[in-house]
């Protein structure tokens, strides 16, 4: 793992130099090279508060963000040399601005490295389309052969970039779904769209240069409309845990019975308490504790599909809702999720100061069907949590199925534990 990500580290450092130096530029490279700068950090400014939030929520799966639109119209604009300074400030800047040095350091290298040799690609493409021709290639850019050249670079640029990061994500999750390494749809588009506005970019630069204030604004705009009611709704999540708070998760949930109901399909509801969970707390303190509720949270969310809602019911419990499953896979996923919390460990400060390893959790799991054990939220949480308690009364450390037909005993509320 080391080995490829100072391979990849040093391919892109001996691209540089090799694709040209800084001392042969134009005034020009320098104007184009400042605007796009300017809007680059204007957009991370500008976003600072949703990146942080996208790129926590994106732990595990390539993270995206829309400095590629700078950083693309700069393939088509810069020689490669500034277009990789370009991404050398972009990034420092998003370093110190945008993650506040929480980030991973090493991390964030390898993932400018990536974007450098994917510009890096993306120009080799139009040079060899363009033989004999410098920069800017968005000059020359035109007629049918312009189109697929623009089309091929942007291809090139969004595929070594994808690989090269996916291909570290994959080697470093080896426990997790590979699927999650792959990302969301969303944000496949989110990017192709981003890279397609950088050629427009370029060209509306080369052609009226004095409209690219108008372009910056445009792109903000664009960005803080559609990301911002994802941004609010990350104000529903729990602080603790970054999961969906009780109340957000429970209007999920209807709607997604609505759903359910309209289209005849199935659901479940996990209801997940971990077990002696206050030994935890006793044992290493409440911030040990804590840690330890950020972790199994993790682990939750993981072992489930991105679309799964996953909630923080109360303290130490958890309630999953997993649209379009039914009696037979409902129990999987339930033990996956069950056997994802038993392998959490959490490096976390004891009670006496001295970082100690917490692990060995277990937790207690009570699965409920729609529309088989209940027929609205209520019905199948109370299901769930009769389940959840008879697998406590079991011994714990296991899941348990609601029973079918009616539960008359669904109204018991003298509380056993
Ligand atoms: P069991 O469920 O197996 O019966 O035992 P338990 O010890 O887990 O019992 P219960 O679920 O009733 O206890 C919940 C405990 O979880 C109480 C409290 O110490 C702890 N807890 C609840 N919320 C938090 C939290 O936000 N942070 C920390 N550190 N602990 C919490
Ligand atoms: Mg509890
Ligand atoms: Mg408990």
């Amino acid at each position: 793992m080391l080995a490829y990500v100072l391979a990849v580290e040093a391919i892109a450092l001996v691209s540089i130099p090799v694709s040209g130096s800084l001392d042969s530029l134009a005034r020009q490279d320098w104007i184009w090279f400042a605007l796009l700068l300017g809007a680059a950090l204007a957009y991370q400014e500008a976003a600072r508060g949703i990146e942080r939030v996208r790129e926590v929520a994106d732990e595990g799966a390539p993270y995206n963000h829309l400095l590629s639109v700078w950083l693309f119209a700069g393939v088509l604009l810069l020689p490669p040399s500034l277009t990789a300074l370009l991404i050398g400030v972009g990034y420092v800047h998003a370093y110190v601005r945008v993650y506040r040095r929480r980030a991973l350091v090493y991390r964030k290298v390898f993932s400018a490295a990536t974007v450098v040799i994917a510009c890096i690609g993306a120009y080799l493409v139009l040079s060899a389309i363009y033989p004999g021709h410098d920069h800017p290639f968005a000059l020359v850019l035109d007629g049918p052969v312009g189109l697929l050249a623009v089309v091929t670079a942007a291809v090139v640029y969004r595929l070594v970039n994808y690989v090269l990061v996916v291909a570290a994500i994959l080697a470093t999750n080896l426990d997790r779904p590979a699927r999650n390494a792959l990302g969301s749809a969303t944000d496949q588009l989110m990017m192709a769209g981003a890279v397609g506005l950088g050629g427009g970019v370029s060209v509306v630069m080369t052609v009226q240069p004095w409209l690219t204030p108008l372009l910056v604004l445009t792109v903000l705009g664009l960005h803080m409309g559609l990301l911002l009611p994802q941004f609010r709704d990350a104000s529903r999540n729990d602080s603790k845990t970054g999961l969906f708070d009780a109340v957000f998760w429970a209007k999920l949930v209807t709607d997604e019975l609505d759903r359910a109901r309209r289209l005849g399909d199935t659901a479940a509801v996990l209801v997940i308490d971990l077990d002696h969970f206050k030994r935890v707390n006793d044992k290493h303190g409440h911030l040990a504790g804590d840690a330890v509720l950020r972790a199994v949270s993790e682990a939750i969310r993981h072992s489930v599909r991105g679309h799964d809602m996953v909630g923080r019911y109360g303290g130490e419990e958890f309630a999953v809702m997993l649209p379009g499953l039914g009696v037979d896979d409902a129990l999987p996923a339930a033990e996956r999720i069950r056997r994802a919390i038993a392998a959490v460990e959490v490096t976390t400060p004891d009670l006496d100061g001295t970082e100690r390893v917490i692990g060995g959790l277990t937790a207690s799991v009570g699965a409920a069907i729609f529309p088989e054990h209940g027929t609205d939220r209520t019905g199948l949480l109370l299901a769930a949590d009769a389940a959840l308690y008879e697998a406590k009364d079991l011994g714990r450390d296991r899941v348990r199925l609601a029973a079918s037909g009616p539960r008359l005993s669904a109204v018991r509320i003298a509380p056993q534990h």
